[in-house]
């Protein structure tokens, strides 16, 4: 009979942080380059080079600290993890393993019986290795420094999850954090966000760990949840059959759908760590933290009471726009520059949200302005241009050029012709060219309507409100009957 098991999970995330210079020199940190254009003595690891600490890194670290409700360690040193691979020049990496800059935080999740707090152990601060690109051809091997040197911060959770569903609550919660912080845009896919997921398993009721696996290799939520599902079956038959566990690395193949051990514990590496004597120790002030604290933004937790009550909008509304911190901004401009937030909120609901996916675009990568939105919304309003053609509006000139929507409609001539005696003659010639469909409508068939307001709108280009066509339209028919 098989038994019940209850699943442990721990998740150790490395951030990439968006300063713009590296942490230990002042190489450019941007992404791309050609190879090794972003390097300097310091980064390649040249002997008798000297590391000096980047501020930014420190006020970023902290700062994510501080949203995870973490201790700031006031007086903080970065240690040597000393091992030799070809990406890393100075055969130790730079990193945090006595005294990390941020202890014992916790971040709420909201999970199946409700809120949850998956507590985190720490968060320190380490420097990113080079990057190792095999040539399949001819099987050599070339090595690019550009991301050597670039600052990570690593967040390590204690064992609090429980479920798939809880990883990725958790990760999706850090990535809303740090993004609205500013300190990184956490992409998976990219690498900005990585995540390495240890799995253990017990028996329900037993109060003692399991032997955990860590898994690496994890680029998208999908494969994380795939990743566990398949680690948690392979842990249950090991037990099913009276084995154990082996605690290992593990690397996950997210197209096979399978994963294989890198390392055991048993050919884990002695790091020989101590503390690095060339950098200082970082002593955190009182008017550090607050300086710090001072300049925290609005999360969105915060963000969405308030929505709430200032405009009223429904909860998914709420939920899609706080969504980014960008997309938030836009909104409260647009709403304070007067247009209905209901309104607005479906602009950037469902044309902003389909042109950015349509254009592959993030949302703190948006240049429309709030003001010309805004203009955009009172023009439909003012039933000065309809649907359709604010929406041609909205691409052509706001979303793409950030133009003044007023001027575009203007130059190219979209205004509605309101001019109801234009629209009548309009409507007289759609009845003479539409015969069988007025024969049809005037016979019950209500459909056959829509032949005439196509004509119709045709022959107005689009430049007319669809319900007037559709009343004028009526009222004939209605003539006609009698
Ligand atoms: P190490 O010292 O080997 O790095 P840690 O105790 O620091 O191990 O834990 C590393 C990560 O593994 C942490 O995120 C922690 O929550 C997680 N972890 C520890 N024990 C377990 C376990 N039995 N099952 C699942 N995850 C675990
Ligand atoms: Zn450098
Ligand atoms: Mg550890």
């Amino acid at each position: 009979m098989s038994r019940e098991y209850e699943v442990i999970i721990g998740l150790e995330v490395h951030v990439e942080l968006n300063t713009k210079t590296k942490i230990f020199c002042g190489c450019s940190t941007e992404f791309g380059g050609a190879p090794n254009t972003h390097v300097c003595p310091v980064c390649a690891g040249m002997p008798g080079s000297l590391p000096v600490l980047n501020k930014e890194v420190v006020n970023k670290a902290i700062s994510v600290g501080l949203a995870t409700n973490c201790e700031i360690t006031r007086n903080s040193k970065f240690d040597r993890k000393n091992y030799f691979y070809p990406d890393n020049p100075q055969n130790y990496q730079i990193s945090q393993l006595y005294y990390p800059i941020c202890r014992n935080g916790h971040v709420t999740i909201s999970a199946k019986g409700g809120a949850k707090d998956i507590r985190i152990h720490e968060i320190h601060m380490e420097e990113d290795a080079g990057k190792l690109i095999h040539d399949p051809v001819t099987d050599d091997t070339y090595v690019d420094f550009n991301r050597s040197g670039v600052p990570l911060i690593e967040i390590v959770s204690e064992p609090d999850m429980r479920s798939a569903d809880e990883v990725i609550a958790y990760l999706e919660k850090l990535r809303e954090t740090i993004q609205y912080l500013d300190a990184s845009d956490c992409k998976l896919n990219e690498g900005s966000m990585r995540a390495d997921v240890n799995i253990s398993i017990r028996e329900m009721g037993s109060e003692e760990f399991g032997t955990r696996t860590e898994s690496k290799n994890l680029n998208s939520f999908k494969a994380i949840r795939r990743c566990i599902e398949n680690e948690v079956n392979r842990q249950k038959e090991i037990l099913e059959k009276g084995e154990k566990v082996v605690q290992e690395t593990r690397r996950w193949d997210d197209l096979k759908g399978i994963s294989y051990p890198m390392r055991s514990k048993e050919d884990a590496q002695d790091y020989r760590y101590f503390p690095d004597p060339d950098l200082v120790p970082i002593i955190v002030s009182d008017e550090w933290i607050e300086e710090i604290k001072a300049k925290q933004p609005e999360f969105k937790d915060e963000k969405k009471v308030r929505y709430k009550e200032m405009y009223g909008l429904p909860d998914y509304d709420i939920d899609q726009i706080t969504g980014s911190k960008k997309l938030g901004e836009i909104f409260e401009g647009a709403v304070g520059a007067g247009a209905d937030p209901k309104k607005v909120s479906n602009w950037l609901m469902v044309e902003t949200m389909r042109l950015m996916k349509e254009h592959n675009l993030d949302a703190d990568k948006l240049k429309f302005s709030a003001v010309n939105l805004a203009k955009l919304v009172k023009l439909v309003e003012a039933k000065k241009i309809n649907n359709a053609v604010a929406k041609e509006v909205f691409e052509k000139a706001v979303f793409l050029d950030d133009m003044d929507p007023d001027k575009y409609v203007a130059d190219n001539n979209l205004v509605m012709k309101t001019d109801s005696g234009a629209l009548e003659e309009v409507i007289k010639k759609a009845f003479e060219a539409n015969k069988k469909a007025v024969e049809d409508v005037l016979n019950g068939k209500g459909k056959a309507a829509g032949a005439i307001v196509g004509f119709v709108m045709k022959e107005m280009k689009g430049k007319c409100d669809p319900a007037e066509v559709n009343k004028l339209i009526a009222t004939e028919i209605e003539r006609r009957k009698n």
